[in-house]
């Protein structure tokens, strides 16, 4: 039987941005109804990449602003960040971007794995306040993942944690340490 890969993330970001709602669609398959701004959580899902079965934790955090600091809780024990904005809130942007100045002065500039999510995709274009192109040109800047979704499609959420296991691997496997 393989192993079983525990692994533990923390999703950062602006409340409202759709947090819960990716990780409660990923963890319990649907789509919450109810908006309940979240305290902190941690969900736990056992999924199978591949050949290998992974017992993820996702760490699913109130929310952050500019002038919240990044407990140690969210550094040691951590594999992977998933960093949260909407597509419709450009103030959700920003505080991505400080977010990750902040995780780079607690953790140093070491190669961090992240995934940059614009969340909210379905808002009609009219609402649009963020670019595809501004989220992914930041994402590559920090040498991070990116990806657009909407925490609605079922397949979204999956692909997100999906994506930051891989991310983890990818960077273990570029220390050697696998
Ligand atoms: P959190 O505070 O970042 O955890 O955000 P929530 O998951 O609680 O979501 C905040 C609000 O945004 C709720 O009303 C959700 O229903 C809504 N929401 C979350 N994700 C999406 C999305 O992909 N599209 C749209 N249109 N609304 C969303």
């Amino acid at each position: 039987m393989p192993l079983v890969k525990h692994r533990k993330v923390v999703m950062l970001g602006y409340p409202a941005v759709g947090k819960s709602s990716l990780a409660v669609h990923f963890v319990k398959g649907e789509f919450p109804k109810e908006y309940e701004p979240t305290i902190e959580n941690t969900w736990s899902k056992t999924f199978v990449i591949g050949n290998d079965e992974f017992e993820l934790d996702v760490v699913d955090t109130a929310g952050q602003n500019e002038y919240s600091m990044i407990p140690h809780a969210f550094v040691f024990g951590i594999h992977g960040y998933i960093v949260v904005y909407s597509v419709g809130c450009e103030r959700s942007f920003e505080i991505a971007r400080t977010l990750h100045k902040y995780l780079v002065d607690l953790r140093g500039k070491c190669l961090m794995p992240i995934v940059l999510v614009a969340n909210k995709s379905d808002l009609p274009p009219q609402r649009r306040e963020v670019r595809y192109e501004e989220g992914k040109k930041l994402a590559d800047s920090w040498g991070a993942a990116f990806m657009e979704v909407s925490a609605k499609n079922p397949e979204d959420s999956k692909m997100i944690f999906t994506k930051i296991i891989q991310e983890i691997d990818r960077v273990e496997r570029s220390f050697g340490d696998e």
